[in-house]
This record gives C-alpha cells, structure tokens and sequence, in this order.
C-alpha cells in the first residue's frame, strides 16, 4: 500500500490539470496517517497551507490540533487530513467549479485508498459536497450520518470558530462525539495523549 500511496502522492505533486498550478507554491496533498480509521476533509489551502505546503496551518490549523490533542487524535499519529482541492486559489477565492472537477480525483484516490471508517468534514463547503448540499453546519454539526457503510459527521470549520469565538464550547463537544464514536467502531485507532 505504502509504496502504491506514494505513487498517487507524487503524481498529486506534478499534477498541472487547471490553472491553479500557475499561482501556487506548493501542492498541498494533504498530511497525517495514510492508515487512519479517520479522515478530516477541509475545502482547500490558503496562503499559510500554500506556502508550507501542509493543510490546516496557521491560527486555524492550531485549534484544530488544540481540538483534536484534547480527545487523544493528532495528524502525527492516528488521523489523516486532506483538501478538496490542493492547490491555492489566487486571493482566497472559491476554487472555480472547472478546477474543483480537475482537482476531484485526487481526493476521491486518497479515500479509496484510506477506506475510512469515519469522515469529518470541516466546514460547510466539505460538507455540502460529502454530506448533503442541504446540510446546515449550524443545525446539524455533530451529527454522524451514514452514507455507504461511513459514517459522515459535520463540524465547524475551524477558522469560522476564530471569528466566532462563543461557539468553541459547542465545537469542542463534536471532537467528544467523535471520539466516542472512535472508541465505539474503530478497531486500529489508538488515542494519543503523549504529545
Ligand atoms: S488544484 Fe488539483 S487539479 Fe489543479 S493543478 Fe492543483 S492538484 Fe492539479
């Protein structure tokens, strides 16, 4: 599996199919344990996910890892992390829908690949593509909805938690939820408390 994983990681690397391969610095594949039970979806990089080339960094990317340290899950152990689409948008707009249909696959490979028992999807436009397109994050985050023997659940996504502040303690019990459905129906996740 290792060597097959790093054989679609390379060619996510190369990849030129839109436009964006002109404005980015760095393909940002996506980071954690390709054998993860879980895997967290977001929309796509920003500048400080573009420029290291890792998602979910900067202001943002430390209170998903604040969230995720507190119930024992992290990117260095027992998760995997990934974005729609890999590389940055110009001036942080939406991705177009011809580059969110080029980018698609990639995605689509790395879920065949991690076969996951549980998918979050950070934020309304993750959730809007891999729950339902009529899917409130308000009204329904936290709620774990089966689709195809995978159990989807929506959350905050962590840079709306920033610019709303009050809902931390509401999002933070979806990371509780979570975990309590990993030590319910995933039987290679091991929680981690070390670091
Ligand atoms: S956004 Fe996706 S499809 Fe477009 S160049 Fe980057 S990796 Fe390829």
């Amino acid at each position: 599996m290792e060597q097959n994983w790093n054989v679609l990681k390379n060619a996510c690397m190369d990849c030129r199919a839109c436009g964006l391969c002109e404005t980015r610095h760095n393909v940002v594949f996506g980071v954690g344990n390709p054998q993860a039970e879980v895997l967290f979806i977001g929309e796509g990089p920003g500048e400080n996910e573009d420029l290291q080339g890792e998602p979910f960094v900067g202001r943002a990317g430390k209170l998903l890892d604040v969230m995720l340290e507190a119930v024992g899950l992290s990117r260095k152990h027992n998760i995997y992390i990934a974005n729609m689409v890999k590389c940055r948008p110009p001036q942080n707009r939406d991705p177009l829908p011809e580059e969110q249909a080029a980018c698609a696959h990639w995605l689509s490979e790395q879920m065949r690949f991690i076969n996951p028992k549980i998918v979050v999807c950070l934020g309304r436009i993750a959730a809007f593509h891999f729950i339902s397109p009529d899917f409130k994050v308000t009204r329904q985050h936290g709620e774990f909805i089966e689709k195809d023997g995978v159990l989807y659940m929506g959350m905050f996504h962590p840079a709306a938690i920033l610019r709303n502040p009050n809902q931390k303690p509401v999002a933070f019990e979806d990371f509780v939820k979570l975990r309590d459905k990993i030590l319910e129906i995933c039987t290679r996740t091991t929680l981690n408390f070390d670091d």
